[in-house]
């Protein structure tokens, strides 16, 4: 291993790299990480860089002591030249604390999952979609979209706007190419100023590092670019949010489908069911981790935009390439509507596997495939399937009685998950709105 190693360094400095930035990623699912001189990778690898544990957000490592520490070891494999940053290779860490993988770590936390499926010879793919919006502030303050032409009445597929975002797009293009993802179309999205980039789906584990540095390179891009790439659910009131959907599917051990049967309901497998049955099943617990701000819940609303329809998921049913539905069922896979981009996909991917797993192993029984419109059978005052939580707090409790998603998550983490967001909601909940005094002001 110290050989190839040594290899692997030679190899980097040739190409110009000085420096490793050892990346991790935090509780609320922000890249972190620092710069480690080439010579001291051998290092950043056995040992791991160190970070001062407590400093980061949800590891719960004490003060002082042996495990005050968080240690970052860098995966060789993940090692990537940035086109952002020249001279720096881009590097995934995973977390240990007193020399023992750390149960608060995201990564570490799918990793166990990860494992489960693997004990059984399956491996899960994931798709990744993301969708964001470009921000920018204004000279008042306040936040709006990046061009503030792209104030548009239907901005479905508009392409002037992405002519006039070509400098970001085409810089994205060109960074995501240099860092090895497969690129598949990018669209501008529903809402003024947001957008969707796809590309090629992987299994769990290097779908949710993929994804972390996307968000890096999006970042970093939208920076130069004078705009903030951002990552809220919901930046826009009465238009649609943002969504990052997870396009799942699972293999067995000689790589043949295991959720897609031609012969089964909407293309599915009774796996394929077992799956989605279990996300229903613990659709309110993956919520506090799939959509876990105070704003993710404003996104899962059904029609309060002027294009009459949010495309975002309420109610907890699965449908045949049905975008009203919690789960879309496309071509024996399942499209898994809930997480948004504030989301830690480490742990909304961990938890998401759980629950669908439990489906299957539990033989839950398939739920009746959806056939309706939801959005307008609400409108319509028709009964419409039980629906997901109305808010944060609602789906704390979610997670609070839930043992499987619990159990996937470690209790160490659910503890700092739960005090975190118990927080924040304590805390948007001590706000007096612009709302509120419109309102009431004056009686
Ligand atoms: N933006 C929608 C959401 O919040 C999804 C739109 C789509 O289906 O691409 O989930
Ligand atoms: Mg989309
Ligand atoms: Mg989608």
């Amino acid at each position: 291993a110290g050989a190839a190693l040594d290899e692997r360094i030679a190899a980097l400095r040739a190409q110009g790299v000085h420096s490793v930035l050892a990346t991790f990623t935090d509780l609320e699912g922000t890249p972190k990480g620092k710069l480690v001189p080439l010579d001291g990778l051998p290092g950043a690898v056995s040992q791991g860089a160190g970070f001062a544990g407590p400093s980061i957000v949800g590891t719960g490592l004490p003060r002082m002591g042996a495990r005050s520490e968080y240690m970052g070891r860098v995966r060789p494999e993940s090692l990537r030249p940035l086109p952002f940053m020249p001279g720096v290779a881009h590097a995934v860490c995973d977390g240990y604390a007193g020399g023992e993988p750390l149960d608060t770590d995201p990564r570490q936390v799918l990793r166990r999952q990860v494992a489960r499926l693997r004990e059984r010879g399956w491996t899960l793919w994931v798709g990744i979609e993301p969708e964001f919006f470009l921000l920018r502030r204004g000279d008042d303050g306040r936040w709006g979209v990046a061009d503030a032409r792209d104030r548009l009445a239907k901005p479905s597929y508009d392409l002037r706007s992405i002519g006039r975002n070509l400098g970001f797009l085409d810089d994205m293009r060109e960074a995501l190419a240099a860092l090895g993802f497969a690129l598949e179309q990018i669209d501008h999205e529903d809402a003024s100023g947001q957008y969707e980039i796809n590309y090629r789906h992987d299994d769990a584990l290097a779908a949710a590092d993929r994804y972390q540095l996307f968000k890096l390179t999006a970042q970093a891009v939208a920076e130069r670019h004078g705009c903030t790439f951002s990552t809220m659910p919901k930046p826009l009131a009465h238009a649609p949010g943002s969504g990052l959907h997870f396009h799942l599917s699972l293999s067995d051990a000689g790589g043949g489908p295991l959720m897609g049967d031609d012969q089964g309901a909407l293309g599915l497998s009774d796996a394929g069911w077992g799956f989605a049955a279990g996300l229903l099943a613990h659709a309110d617990a993956l919520a506090a981790v799939c959509a876990p701000t105070v704003n993710s819940y404003k996104r899962l609303a059904a029609s309060d935009c002027a294009s009459g329809t949010t495309w975002a998921p309420v109610w907890k049913a699965v449908g045949e390439n049905n975008r009203t539905c919690l789960l879309r069922a496309v071509a024996g896979r399942l499209e898994w509507r809930l997480p948004d981009p504030a989301c830690n996909v480490y742990l909304a991917l961990a938890a998401t596997l759980a629950a669908g797993l439990d489906g299957i192993d539990r033989g839950l029984p398939a739920p009746r495939p959806c056939e309706d419109d939801l959005y307008q059978r609400h409108a319509a005052g028709e009964p419409v399937p039980e629906r997901l939580p109305r808010d944060l707090h609602e789906a704390l409790r979610g997670l609070e009685a839930d043992a499987v998603v619990r159990a996937a998550l470690g209790e160490p983490l659910v503890a700092q998950f739960l005090a975190l967001k118990r927080a924040e909601w304590a805390e948007y909940h001590a706000q007096v709105s612009d709302w509120e005094l419109r309102r009431y002001a004056e009686g």
